[in-house]
């Protein structure tokens, strides 16, 4: 199968990867070369990473590699695609502007898909003339170690696109979920649920943010508890999912006070170093708010952090 991937930062050059990796053809197209030569290194920079810890042999790896062209060209990208994946930034506008330029230049039977992780498909498929192609290909980061793929059905999508979607998945080894387009589809819905509970159970001293986190680690098998799993998403990123879907979903998903002081603070998370903990090399090093701490030494209250919080 040929497939256009669009976009070649953080999502699109791992969908083009792993799609690689499958057997398909694929052409990587980035607004700029640069990104697009950005985008193959990173595929490079992985696929040899995997040739190192022995998952990938040297001969799959230059098989892919083969299998990947890039250019700035749209209609080089789409205009024989079987299937365009769009992985273009988080915006309405341009998600729906790139759903219509690659109608004008695709084969009436491509199908579209977009990698959105919070907006409508319903409504980026409307910028379509044919939207019953449109699905929502959710992929998740690093693509090439995430097994997940939310298949999101728009409102319009035929049965056909759906199946298309479903059986390209399972061909490039993922697991497919389906999921009608609503806002934040089944995982982010979820996940940002357990993770807003535990923000307003740290916020009401009800335990500290490392006794939250082990307990879902221990006593749910979580492999990361929410806590620390919001500081390495990005306390940000977190707050903005919340407020989108508490318009569109109700007050339970109100962001709590103390993540807005967070964010207030450029207490992001990992990415800055502090959010509900305190990050030196990617590693937590303690719990932010206290003095004396380290992940290993036991568990800490959070009273310095509550009287910060509430001020
Ligand atoms: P990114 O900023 O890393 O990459 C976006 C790329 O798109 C950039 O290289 C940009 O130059 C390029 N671009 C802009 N306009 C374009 C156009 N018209 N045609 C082709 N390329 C264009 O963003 P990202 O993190 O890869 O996110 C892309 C999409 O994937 C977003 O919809 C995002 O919500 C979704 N997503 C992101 C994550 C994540 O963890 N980063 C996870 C799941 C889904």
């Amino acid at each position: 199968m040929k497939v256009g991937v669009l976009g070649a930062g953080t999502m699109g050059h791992g969908i083009a990867q792993v799609t690689a990796m499958a057997g398909h053809d694929v052409t990587l197209r980035d607004i700029e070369q640069e990104f697009v030569e950005n985008g193959i290194e990173s595929i490079e920079a992985n696929l040899q990473g995997g040739v190192e810890r022995d998952k990938v042999s040297e001969a799959e790896k230059d098989a892919a590699l083969d299998r990947i062209s890039g250019t700035t060209d749209l209609e080089a990208a789409v205009g024989d695609a079987d299937l365009v994946v769009e992985a273009v930034p988080e915006k309405m506008e341009i998600k729906r502007e790139t759903f219509e330029d690659v109608e004008a230049f695709a084969s009436d039977d491509a199908i579209i898909a977009s990698n959105t992780s919070s907006l409508s498909l319903t409504e980026i498929a409307s910028a379509l003339d044919d939207p019953t192609r449109a699905i929502g290909l959710h992929f998740f980061n690093p693509v090439h170690i995430m097994k997940l793929v939310e298949i999101v059905i728009p409102e319009q999508a035929d049965r056909e696109t759906v199946d298309f979607a479903a059986e390209f998945v399972e061909g490039i080894d993922k697991v497919g979920v389906e999921v009608n387009d609503s806002p934040g589809f089944a995982s982010s819905r979820l996940g940002v649920a357990l993770g807003v509970e535990a923000i307003r159970m740290v916020q009401e001293g009800v335990a500290s943010p490392r006794d939250i986190d082990t307990a879902m680690e221990l006593g749910y098998n979580h492999p990361m508890g929410p806590i620390e799993l919001g500081d390495v998403v990005g306390l940000d990123v977190r707050l903005g999912i919340l407020e989108h879907l508490r318009e569109e979903l109700g007050e339970r998903f109100r962001p709590p006070q103390i993540l807005r002081q967070k964010v207030r603070a450029g207490k992001l998370g990992k990415k800055t170093g502090e959010g509900f903990y305190v990050w030196e090399d990617g590693e937590i090093v303690g719990v932010s708010g206290e003095s004396r701490t380290a992940r290993q030494s036991g568990s800490e209250g959070v009273s310095g952090e509550m009287e910060d919080e509430n001020r």
